[in-house]
């Protein structure tokens, strides 16, 4: 029998468990690393482009995707401080996802054979694997051994917060609204709803205190569309998940030598695309076969890059347009 390649994941997150999910036992001995297995996830949801959805029906988590895809009516882009719609309206078919039932189906798609280490990877080069695989989030340490020069994550000036609420919203109230320097959104799930706002702010960088933060938002959003007030008025700031937006930086390879980089810590980017979690369970998906081999890595790689940089710059650039205050002006609409 061939000897199986010895594979390293750093970080058991989305790009992580689906990785290991992906792999084949009879071809790799995989170890994952994950330094707070039982980390909070609640609070946030994530939208799945197709693509995505695709690629978990591959790993075998069809179920979680046919239970959370549904037709969303009314969602679009409109004014934050009038509610008018800047952009027409479409139905359309969403996978919206709570993060904590993601989470849960990759791990069951986890197959017993992956050694688990409940450990903060310090030092990823001491590593005993033949390949070492950074899915280690946008504070990525293996992304320091592909990037050699300036690999830091950067912060841009805004915050996000991200909450469940019970109330279902009715079709004129679901979508994104736009205002200047501050953004809101409003997305049904099966029961109830998932609301985001981002708004510039100088608390943190972190940890951040949600109290402090939805306190902050609050006043930010002050005079708003009556969806976001609603919304802000009973959001509990323990059920409130409050982050620094960070982006990684711009990538010319993401590999190198043994170390090959997945996910956030290869492209993190602001959410406005709603695709990171995606292109993370693709790049998991469309490496696992070739992993191990240089010439399919390589291969990997060249597929890969310039379509998840491209989406790493163009969701910086939706962000600059959703909160220029002027996105008619900008979309030539004016
Ligand atoms: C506000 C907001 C909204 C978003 N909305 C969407 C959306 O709607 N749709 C979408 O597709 N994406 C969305 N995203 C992006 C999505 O959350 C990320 O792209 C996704 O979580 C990336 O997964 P990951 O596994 O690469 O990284 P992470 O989720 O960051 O996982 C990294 C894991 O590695 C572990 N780790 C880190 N360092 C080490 C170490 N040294 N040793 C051991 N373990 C380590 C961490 O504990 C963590 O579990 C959003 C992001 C934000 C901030």
């Amino acid at each position: 029998m061939a000897k199986r390649t010895r594979v390293s994941i750093v970080g058991g997150g989305i790009a992580g468990l689906a990785l290991a999910a992906a792999l084949d036992p009879t071809r790799c001995q995989v170890t994952l690393h994950e330094a707070e297995p039982d980390r909070a996830a609640s609070g946030s949801a994530l939208t799945l482009w197709p693509a995505a959805t695709r690629a978990l029906r591959r790993l075998g988590a069809g179920e979680l995707v046919d239970r959370h895809t549904h037709r969303v009516s009314g969602g679009t882009i409109r004014d934050l401080r009038t509610s008018r719609r800047l952009l027409p309206t479409a139905s359309a078919r969403l996978t919206i996802v709570p993060r904590p039932d993601l989470l849960a189906a990759l791990e069951a798609c986890v197959p017993a054979s992956v050694q688990r280490e409940h450990v903060q990877v310090d030092d990823p080069q001491a590593l005993e694997a033949d390949v070492v695989v950074g899915a280690d989030g946008v504070r990525s340490r293996v992304r320091a051994l592909v990037r050699r020069s300036r690999p830091e994550r950067t912060p841009t000036s805004y915050l996000a917060l991200r909450g469940l609420s019970d109330r279902v919203p009715q079709p004129d109230e679901v979508g994104e609204y736009w205002g200047r320097g501050r953004l809101f959104g409003l997305v049904p799930l099966a029961a109830g709803a998932y609301w985001f706002t981002t708004h510039r702010s100088t608390l943190g960088p972190e940890p951040i205190d949600p109290g402090e933060a939805l306190a902050e938002v609050r006043d930010v959003f002050t005079g708003t569309a009556a969806a976001a007030l609603q919304v802000l008025a009973t959001a509990r700031a323990e059920e409130v998940v409050a982050t620094r937006l960070w982006v990684a930086p711009g990538m010319a390879r993401y590999a190198r030598g043994r170390y090959v980089l997945i996910g956030d810590a290869a492209h993190a980017m602001t959410p406005n695309l709603g695709r990171g979690a995606g292109d993370a369970i693709i790049d998991a998906v469309t490496l696992a076969p070739v992993l191990g081999s240089r010439l399919g890595t390589a291969r990997w790689q060249a597929r890969r890059l310039p379509f998840t940089q491209g989406a790493r710059i163009a969701s910086g650039g939706v962000m600059q347009l959703a909160l220029s205050g002027q996105p008619q002006r900008l979309l030539g609409k004016a």
